[in-house]
């Protein structure tokens, strides 16, 4: 009795997997063809704004899936996906480029584009990023790469070199998250880093846990410290900035101040900024 009901579990639970192994073949045969067909796959940009002046001072391009069937998918459904079957390198350049062409035709100073640590597993990803600002026309200095704690940890002479590369160009280094990985103030030396982003589980804790105001307060000190600007994450209330601003953060990004948006209701924004402050 026992024994049948476990094999019957087992069965269930092995139909299951091959339902999700099948799912997830499905949906990297629909990546690879959004990819090659250059439908579907859109980049939403959220603005990030002076904390003290509450202009823009540029955007981060945030990938989106609109899948035939399944609707709009969010990155944590397909980066993991595109990394694992070799497909991240080629959706990599696809937002670095569309964000770049983006920035050529609208007013933002700047883009900030995420990317993963697989890409910087290639050796050419640096050259691969000059040769796409040359070919478009964009200036390094309008781009921001976003890296994570983990791609520093690696410890790698090869990733060493292409940072160091990206930064030599004009392009400027991002610590995404920062705070929930493992990065050490000599590895912040090593390799230099131009900004960090405050992780938004620290943000959406400020005012409410004396520990977490204290450690956000070492992060901005630190970055002084090191001649490095800070962004906060996830600013979503009133209370928060109006700490964020105490602690003398720089910049700040969040649904209070705009959610991600469509390129073209960016361009209108930026329009309207600009339209009031002439
Ligand atoms: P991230 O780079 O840390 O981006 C911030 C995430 O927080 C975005 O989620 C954004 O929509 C969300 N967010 C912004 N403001 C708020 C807020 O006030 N409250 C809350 N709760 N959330 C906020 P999204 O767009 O779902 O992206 C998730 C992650 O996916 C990103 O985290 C980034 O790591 C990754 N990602 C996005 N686009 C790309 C891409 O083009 N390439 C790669 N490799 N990764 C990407
Ligand atoms: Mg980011
Ligand atoms: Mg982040
Ligand atoms: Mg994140």
């Amino acid at each position: 009795e026992a024994k049948a009901n476990g094999r019957g579990r087992l069965q269930v639970f092995a139909g299951e997997l091959d339902n999700a192994v099948r799912d997830r073949r499905a949906l990297e045969q629909d990546l690879r063809e959004a990819l090659n067909g250059g439908t579907g796959l859109t980049l939403a940009y959220q603005p990030i704004y002076d904390t003290v002046t509450g202009s823009i001072l540029g955007a981060e391009a945030l990938v989106r899936w609109e899948h035939t069937s399944r609707g709009r998918l969010s990155p944590d459904k397909f980066i993991g996906l595109a990394e694992e079957r070799g497909l991240i390198n080629q959706l990599g350049l696809w937002v670095l480029r569309t964000a770049g062409t983006y920035a050529l035709t609208s007013d933002i100073p700047w883009v900030a584009v995420n990317v993963s640590p697989v890409q910087f597993r290639d050796d050419r990803f640096a050259q691969h990023v000059f040769a796409m600002l040359e070919e478009i026309g964009l200036p390094p200095q309008r781009l921001e790469i976003e890296i994570t704690e983990g791609l520093l940890l690696q410890n790698s002479p090869g990733i060493q070199q292409t940072l160091r590369t990206l930064r030599a160009g004009g392009i400027r280094i991002a610590l995404d998250d920062f705070g929930t990985g493992y990065s050490s103030i000599s590895y912040l030396r090593t390799y230099g880093v131009d900004k960090l982003k405050i992780d938004q589980s620290f943000v959406a804790q400020l005012g409410r846990d004396t520990e977490v105001d204290s450690i956000v307060r070492a992060i901005i000190d630190l970055a002084k410290a090191m001649n490095m600007t800070v962004t906060a994450e996830g600013v979503e209330t009133v209370g928060q900035r109006g700490l964020l601003e105490k602690l003398g953060c720089g910049q700040l990004q969040g649904y209070l101040l705009s959610r991600p948006m469509p390129a073209e209701a960016l361009t209108d924004l930026l329009r309207d900024a600009t339209r009031q402050s002439a």
